[in-house]
């Protein structure tokens, strides 16, 4: 097996056959968590549930864990605690509640541990997979943006197989087995654009959060769903694929491509773009990570004769502000990508709360990031507690400086 890092890049010839993977899924009450559940319950002998973790919702946690047949099923939030423990009661289920709880999960003996919690409220639960050696499935791209060298090195020296979940991610994964690394041009990641896509700017600023939470072609939790309108979601992706593929800010470009059917393409020297297509529908990655390096039933097949067109064009960065700081922030480095996913995390949150305008997500990130340099705060974490104190000041600086955004006229 060729590796770069963490990410296997080649498969080997005489891949030994298919076996059973024992899974654990960190955020399995959510969007990316169900898609994995359903692709789990076609074949339950295959992929025994060892682990389940949940954010609030202890019922679904309970019926997703009795459904499963998991053995250990935990809660993040304590205050939920008593409705798990009653509904799993007599059931054999053994049950947690709090972060120790689910990176008690995450630590447990699974082969394959999905990261589909939403924010750095995953990176904990992340490492701790990373750090037994699991083959780690990751959809979690803001553990990355948060602690991306600190985690791949984490997995990187316990020998650990991190696996692109992110659609975009996943193609660039599949395609880059096309060549060498030293082959490789660049990569490009897709974007559908969200919803604003052709908006005037001026109509972009005041967007409700209903007009927000309509994607036209992915069906999502709600902080992604936010980062795909403002565009953050594609700057974040730039960022997790510098860490993912050990590539230069100059090697990643970003497209528009509004149908959302070729998820990636990497470009080699000899001028071939491989490019990996599929239906929006992220049971396709999922499966491919699922059942690496073998293949299973994903979703439903491309119909190309449905197909009128497939188009691309350059993203516009005025009217998506969000991109342009993403991008700064990678080329800064250092605390930069930290401090920007801290403030997008308050931002989204604040916007959805309806304390925030639309427009104000990215003001907040940009003040965000100007005052952390001002307080010499944007230095380079070199672990993950060093990522997620540095975490912890922006998301108060975030906070400090959310009057005075929401206050400014438009
Ligand atoms: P979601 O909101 O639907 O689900 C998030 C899960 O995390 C839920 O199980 C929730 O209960 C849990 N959770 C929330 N806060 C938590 C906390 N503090 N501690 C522990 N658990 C917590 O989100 P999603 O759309 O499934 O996205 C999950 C991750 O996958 C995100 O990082 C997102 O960027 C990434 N991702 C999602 C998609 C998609 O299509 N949904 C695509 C690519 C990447
Ligand atoms: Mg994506």
């Amino acid at each position: 097996m060729v590796r770069m890092g963490a990410v296997p890049l080649q498969r080997t010839n005489g891949i030994a056959a298919a076996s059973e993977r024992r899974v654990t899924l960190l955020g399995a009450t959510g969007s990316i968590g169900t898609s994995t559940i359903n692709l789990l319950k076609r074949q339950p002998d295959r992929y025994p549930v060892e682990a389940v973790t949940g954010g609030r919702n202890a019922a679904a946690l309970a019926q997703l864990a009795c459904e499963l047949g998991a053995q250990f099923a935990a809660i993040a939030d304590p205050a939920a605690y008593p409705v798990l423990k009653e509904a799993l009661a007599g059931t054999g289920i053994q049950t947690g509640a709090g972060e120790a709880a689910v990176i008690e999960a995450a630590r447990r003996p699974a082969d394959w541990v999905i990261a589909a919690i939403t924010g750095a409220a995953g990176l904990k639960p992340t490492i701790a997979a990373a750090q037994r050696g699991a083959i780690v499935a990751l959809a979690n791209k803001e553990c990355l943006v948060c602690a991306g060298a600190a985690f791949m090195r984490t997995a990187a020296a316990t020998g650990a197989t991190v696996l692109p979940v992110d659609s975009e991610h996943n193609a660039i994964f599949q395609a880059l087995s096309a060549g060498p690394r030293e082959a490789v041009r660049r990569i490009i990641l897709t974007a559908s654009g969200g919803p604003f896509r052709d908006w005037p700017l001026a109509r972009i600023r005041n967007a409700s959060i209903d007009e927000a939470l309509k994607h036209p072609n992915w069906s999502m939790g709600p902080k992604i769903t936010i980062d795909s309108a403002t565009m953050m979601n594609k700057g974040l992706e730039i960022i997790e694929a510098h860490h993912l593929f050990d590539l230069a800010p100059d090697e990643i470009d970003v497209l528009i491509h509004p149908q959302s059917i070729v998820h990636g393409m990497v470009e080699f020297t000899d001028g071939s773009v491989v490019a990996q297509l599929g239906p929006p529908d992220m049971r396709v990655p999922i499966a491919h990570c699922l059942a690496w390096p073998h293949r299973i039933q994903g979703a439903n097949r491309l119909r190309f004769d449905q197909m009128i067109n497939l188009t691309f064009q350059e993203p516009d960065f005025a009217r998506f502000p969000a991109l342009r700081l993403a991008s700064e922030a990678l080329r800064a480095g250092a605390g930069a990508p930290t401090v920007l996913n801290a403030a997008n995390e308050v931002a989204v949150t604040e916007f959805l709360g309806r304390r925030l305008r639309f427009c104000d997500i990215a003001a907040l990130v940009e003040a965000t990031l100007d005052s952390s340099a001002s307080h010499g705060l944007l230095g380079e974490p070199d672990n993950m507690e060093e990522a997620l104190t540095l975490d912890h000041h922006a998301r108060r600086l975030a906070q400090d400086l959310l009057p005075e955004i929401a206050a400014k006229t438009i």
